[in-house]
């Protein structure tokens, strides 16, 4: 393939409208196969299970209001139904029941983790090649991977192996930003294994445009709801509610150190409730109040709690709805507030109720 043909098939291009402070806002264009599609960043793509939201069908999923434009495929997963596919000739994104979704396949699984540095650059056909940016903690060596890799004809970067490395985060994220700086300005980037609310904004602040969205599948895998605020602009007459929903999450900070759960090989966070708990068999309110989903529409605390202790698949499938749209809602507060100037009071929300 000739170099001018590489470079066209590469049209992808990310057109920023703003950056402070090393935030990024802007659009991603020129997507999918016909390039009519757009993507905003900060974002997050969606999270998939063997090839499919997990928990959710095609219907179920799209009751979800601002589901991402791009979803995450493992190689694993499309390895496991290549003969199918090959069978079938429409395309992995029709057989999986998202025949509109843009496709991103990494090798690995965010859940399943493997030691960084797995991750190698592979060429799939007729796709885009996604650089990925290796060097551990040896911050020459992150330097050197990074200046290689932007010389490079890729589309994008993927910052690996910033996850559960032994190093302090702060170390993490110096490196983060020092690796950030030599990547061209007009090419996403997108980093692997960061999904939780506080992790999120740091690593925004350092250049990073784009995340997986494992947190919530995680969530619902220990029987939990986000119940997270991200609403940095509280109008008047809703403060009252808003202070309640602060000693609230206090409390669950409280819980949270007590009952540290270990099923999906994540330990609870503050950033969600445990509705298996006794105290929520009979809390006949929505999981988040003003919630607009599915779930929070429809159902109780009582009702999601019944389901998860008698062990009914439907206490999955409306938790997902539920925490899918929470932690999406948390990006497009995070362009909203990148737009008005106000990530400050958004960062200073979410670090409030990291435990
Ligand atoms: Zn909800």
């Amino acid at each position: 393939m000739q170099p001018k043909d590489l470079e066209e098939r590469l049209r992808m291009k990310l057109s920023l409208t703003k950056v402070v402070n090393g935030c990024r806002l802007g659009k991603i264009k020129n997507l999918g196969k016909t390039g009519d599609c757009t993507m905003d960043i900060p974002g997050c793509l969606l999270y998939t299970k063997t090839g499919s939201a997990p928990h959710l069908t095609h219907h179920t999923l799209h009751k979800i209001h601002g589901v991402p434009a791009m979803a995450q495929l493992t190689l694993s997963s499309l390895a496991e139904h290549h003969e199918v596919l090959a069978e079938y000739k429409e395309g992995v994104g029709k057989f999986i029941g998202m025949p509109e979704s843009l496709l991103y396949c990494s090798l690995h699984d965010p859940v399943s983790p493997c030691p960084a540095g797995y991750v190698t650059n592979k060429v799939l056909q007729k796709s885009m090649i996604i650089g990925v940016i290796e060097g551990g903690d040896v911050m020459e060596e992150r330097l050197r991977s990074a200046r290689e890799t932007a010389k490079r004809p890729v589309g994008g970067f993927l910052l690996d192996g910033f996850q559960g490395t032994p190093t302090t985060l702060e170390t993490r994220l110096h490196l983060l930003s020092s690796v950030t700086a030599e990547l061209p300005e007009h090419k996403p980037r997108l980093i692997c294994g960061v999904s939780q609310p506080d992790e999120v904004l740091e690593c925004i602040e350092r250049g990073v445009d784009l995340f997986e969205s494992f947190f919530p599948y995680q969530a619902t895998e220990r029987g939990c709801a986000l119940t997270f605020s991200f609403d940095y602009q509280p109008i008047p007459e809703e403060t009252l509610l808003q202070q309640n929903g602060t000693q609230e999450e206090v409390n669950y900070v409280d819980q949270t150190k007590k009952s540290k759960t270990t099923s999906c090989n994540q330990e609870m966070t503050s950033f969600e409730i445990n509705l298996k708990e006794k105290k929520y068999q009979e809390d006949f309110d929505p999981l988040v109040r003003g919630c607009r989903c599915y779930c929070c529409k429809n159902h109780t605390r009582a009702y999601l709690h019944h389901l998860l202790v008698t062990n009914e698949l439907l206490a999955g499938v409306l938790l997902m709805m539920h925490n899918f749209e929470h932690y999406f809602g948390f990006f497009q507060a995070i362009r909203e507030a990148l737009k008005s100037d106000r990530l400050a009071q958004l960062k200073e929300l979410i670090h409030r109720q990291a435990s």
